[in-house]
């Protein structure tokens, strides 16, 4: 049961963005909004958010929502349906198609956002009735390389640790994982661990990032050379006595040969710096350091499943901690942080085009049990496509018929414009939705059907370490939105499986999968949460967080597997696995000289579709960047705020520029979650390549050759409004939510009279403008009242209006007449200039404010804590501070020397 609530009138809910899983207080003020804290009592966080948790209370709006059915007409246009409808029309459709072209001709593409309820009965709706495979999941692109290594050293997609581990581990090992952006929470107990029992952490990753920041020992080593650093690690282990031989012989096989592979990878301390890039006593500092602490946690994430060979990093990692008996015991094993709320949930249902069902795959006596406990005459008898396969298969015309739910793949897929230029060829395309319009949904689709959101659906998501917990509604669902559970199972029963979709709730649904696990299990596999199958209603509503396996014969969850054994392969042994010579798919060449890797920013959640609704999250990083090492730049003409194009095989994008140390030479680096809803040239998922890792079927998501080059833009500005604008062709810009409205940023090579119309056909009409066309600069805005309705600023890079200043000025209700006469001069009245980009989202300190701290004498992220109370919440931006810092000192030091030179 769960604990007392400390908030009464609270609802205990769970986040729904990274794979931390952090438990929410979320208390509804009647009207549609919602007050958001941490819940002290779920041990994934014990009270803490971050800032994107923090900010979830601005995202609860109903502007843009989808809130009834609707279906492409004979015009062309989308039109409101009734339920019923919408229902028989996809159900008739896609029984018409199986009917002709057979189960293979249909497919579902999930997401992780999904509740395992969703998930459950999709799966079993598509493998088990419908007789297809091709299920697959955005969660391909996130672990699909964390399942595949799981499953081939210990039998079973299992994580052996828990979070537990990181609070006392004598030795924390980050490797691909900006866990301080990407899994704040989680590193805010890593950091604790460090502060309070002195544990060192080690980031490996090849940018600088700000978790490397926070580290004791910074491996920047080559993009795909993981596998050999950890090759070399296993030698040094062996050579050097550490090896725990009985745990070898008692529970693992095939150690020899995965070394002898691990010799000839990296046979020496000087053979892994050099297939790495290391110095050699960065490497030797490592290996002395994990040889020597038992107790050690490798943590590691995108930057190791998102690529080619995705499978046999994380298998390396693995072997080095089957190797010392390092695994499942306290505070030491190998860890896989997954990315998003459930798609460790998603993992358990089987939600994978790889996976059958309830950890079970396409074996004949796994088939023989699903088909037996679904009663499912038709169920699938092989594998499906993985995602980058299955657009694949419906560019070829292969697949006719695409349900997606709750994802938007035109944006997050690999050579994302193939992908969307698929989606057209479709005969029948249904997206389950919050939102009215994304890429996804702009790609042609012919049925939109409004699934409910967070905070209004209800239902279960499992963290990274295995825990079990609840979202529970707390606002009415608005208009005709519908779980997505109820929606596939009002489509099962049309097509005709009524009896097997007769689910009235999402507990019913629970129950049956939680029977499913347990049947015929016996402890041969690992997920089993039987002990939770014959839950009441109210023991369902009740459920307060809990590990898997929880067996209907155990004492309880378990925490921690494998400590003694007790593996899931054929003879109950962890399978060591010779990973194959690490090499990048592609080459760089002339043409492209360069790789690009992308990964996500710190505020931001996937394509934006929730997070780009906070005023808040939108002022750390709002526009979208390419992140370039000093010495690229200069190689490519490219200075710090200049605008470049990233061109790849594959796409292009133009984006503003980024000059950083933090980038190692060769590389660059964007951020995901621009899409063409929000912004004119930065969906960088048509920039990768879709190569995957034969396993895993993982896109390289992280090093696909590229080029850069200068892009002149000769005005820059901004718009700001209360309504969404149609900015005209040809601009650059990106769009972010301000308080009041919308904020556009932008920059172009048109005529200032070009903009000076378009203000005109957008503004109302008490409009007051400035135009110096010679000097280049073009002001305008409108007003309603006393508040400005719509402003535009260009002009030349320096002299385009300050951003921050007049952003306040567009939220408040009404501007005293000074601040009105000074408003298109786009400075403060007091001459000030603005606080700078956010850098503490939660109280809302910028930049220009935290540097002005450090100018007047503050030299830790604790003092400027103590003057702007910056990074004394959710933590999330103390790496941030401390770079802050650490660049005021270098420049303080360069000014220094200059001065004594001088
Ligand atoms: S770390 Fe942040 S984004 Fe992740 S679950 Fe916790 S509050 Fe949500």
């Amino acid at each position: 049961m769960t604990a007392a609530n400390p908030m009464p009138g609270a609802t205990r809910t769970t986040c729904p963005y990274c794979g931390v899983g952090c438990g929410v207080l979320a208390t509804s003020d009647g009207r549609g909004g919602a007050a958001i804290s941490g819940d002290p009592d779920h041990p994934a966080n014990f009270g803490r958010l971050c800032s994107k948790g923090s900010a979830l209370g601005e995202t609860l709006g109903l502007a843009g929502r989808l809130l009834h059915p609707m279906i492409r007409c004979s015009k062309g246009s989308m039109e409101r349906i009734a339920w019923s409808d919408a229902l028989d029309h996809v159900a008739h459709r896609l029984k018409h198609i199986v009917a002709r072209d057979g189960p293979a001709a249909v497919a579902f593409y999930l997401s992780g956002q999904l509740l395992s309820e969703d998930y459950y009965v999709a799966n079993k709706l598509m493998k088990g009735f419908i007789g297809s495979a091709n299920v697959d999941t955005n969660s391909r692109l996130c672990m699909a390389s964390s399942v595949a290594g799981h499953r081939r050293a210990f039998g079973a997609d299992t994580v052996p640790g828990c979070y537990e581990d990181l609070d006392e581990a004598d030795l924390l090992v980050l490797v691909g994982s900006n866990a301080a952006w990407c899994h704040p929470v989680l590193f805010q107990r890593m950091l604790a661990n460090k502060r309070q029992r002195g544990a060192p952490i080690v980031v490996i990753d090849p940018r600088r990032t700000d978790t490397a920041g926070e580290a004791d020992l910074f491996l920047g080593l080559k993009p795909g050379s993981d596998s050999a650093l950890f090759s070399g690690l296993l030698v040094h282990l062996a050579d050097n006595g550490v090896l725990d031989r009985p745990y070898i012989d008692n529970h693992t096989s095939g150690f020899d040969d995965a070394l002898a592979r691990a010799r000839a990878i990296a046979g020496s301390v000087a053979a892994a710096a050099l297939a790495t890039g290391l110095a050699e006593q960065d490497v030797a500092a490592f290996f002395r350091m994990f040889a020597a602490t038992s107790r050690v946690v490798t943590l590691y994430s995108q930057g190791v499943n998102q690529s080619a060979q995705g499978t046999d990093k994380v298998n390396a990692i693995i072997n080095c901690h089957l190797a010392t008996g390092r695994i499942g015991k306290k505070a030491a094993s190998a860890f896989s942080l997954t990315g998003q709320p459930n798609a460790m949930g998603g993992r358990e249902v089987g939600g994978l085009a790889n996976q059958l069902a309830a950890h079970m795959g396409f074996t004949p006596p796994d088939i023989d049990r699903v088909r037996r406990f679904w009663k499912a005459p038709r169920i699938a008898t092989h594998e499906g496509l993985k995602a980058v396969q299955l657009f694949e298969a419906i560019a070829r015309g292969e697949i006719k018929a695409l349900w997606v739910m709750g994802t938007n793949p035109a944006v997050s897929l690999p050579d994302a414009d193939c992908a969307r230029a698929a989606l057209k060829k479709l005969e029948l395309f249904v997206v389950s939705e919050n939102v009215l319009s994304n890429d996804t949904v702009e790609a042609g689709v012919h049925v939109l059907l409004p699934a409910q959101a967070w905070g209004e659906k209800s239902g279960t998501v499992t963290n990274s370490e295995r825990r079990i917990s609840r979202q529970r509604a707390f606002l009415a669902p608005p208009g005709e939105t519908r779980p997505d559970w109820w929606i596939i199972c009002e489509v099962a029963k049309r097509l005709g499986f009524s009896a097997a979709f007769a689910f009235a709730s999402a507990s019913e649904i629970f129950r049956e999968h939680a029977s499913l696990s347990a049947f015929e299990n016996h402890g041969s596999r690992d997920f089993d949460i039987g002990a939770l199958q014959a839950m009441s209603d109210e023991a369902f509503e009740a459920l307060a967080p809990v590990q898997w396996p929880h067996r209907l014969d155990d004492s309880g969850p378990q925490q921690r597997l494998f400590g003694d054994g007790g593996f899931f392969g054929k003879d109950r042994r962890a399978r060591f696995v010779a990973p194959d010579v690490p090499a990048l798919r592609t080459e760089t060449n002339e043409a492209r000289p360069l790789r690009l890797n992308t990964g996500r920013i710190r505020d931001q959640w996937h394509t934006m579709t929730r997070t780009g609704t906070s005023p808040r999250l939108g002022q750390h990083l709002p526009e979208p960047f390419v992140e370039v090492h000093p010495d690229d730049a200069a190689r490519h003409g490219l200075a710090d705020g200049d605008f470049a194009r990233v061109v790849t095989d594959y796409g292009r994008c133009i984006l503003k520029v980024v000059v950083s140390e933090r980038q190692q030479r060769g590389m660059l680096f964007a951020p995901i979650h621009w899409s063409e809803a929000n912004s004119s040239a930065a969906r960088v998922g048509a920039l990768v390549a879709p190569f995957t890792d034969p396993l895993s079927g993982q896109p390289e998501s992280k090093a696909t050759p590229a080029s850069i080059a200068p892009y002149e833009y000769v005005f820059r500005g901004f718009a700001l409004s209360r309504a969404l604008l149609q900015m005209p062709d040809r601009a650059w810009w990106a769009r972010l939510t301000v308080d009041g409205g919308f904020g556009y940023l932008i920059a172009d090579n048109a005529n200032l009279p070009v903009w000076s119309s378009w203000l005109r056909s957008v503004a109302g009409s008490d409009l007051a403008e400035y135009s110096d066309f010679g000097g280049g600069v073009y002001r305008g805005a409108s007003f309603a009242g006393d508040a400005i309705e719509t402003c535009l600023f260009l002009g030349p890079a320096h002299d385009a209006g300050d951003w921050d200043v007049v952003k306040d000025l567009f939220a408040s209700a009404a501007l005293s007449d000074d601040q009105r006469s000074m408003l298109l001069s786009g400075k403060s009245i007091d001459g000030a200039v603005g606080t700078g980009p956010l850098v503490c989202a939660c109280f809302a300190v910028g930049r220009n404010t935290i540097c002005d701290a450090i100018a007047a004498g503050a030299r830790s992220a604790a003092e400027i804590g103590l003057r702007l109370k910056a990074g004394t919440n959710c933590g999330s931006c103390t790496p941030e501070l401390n770079r802050l810092i650490a660049q005021t000192g270098a420049r303080e030091s360069a000014h220094r020397k200059l001065t004594a030179a001088g």
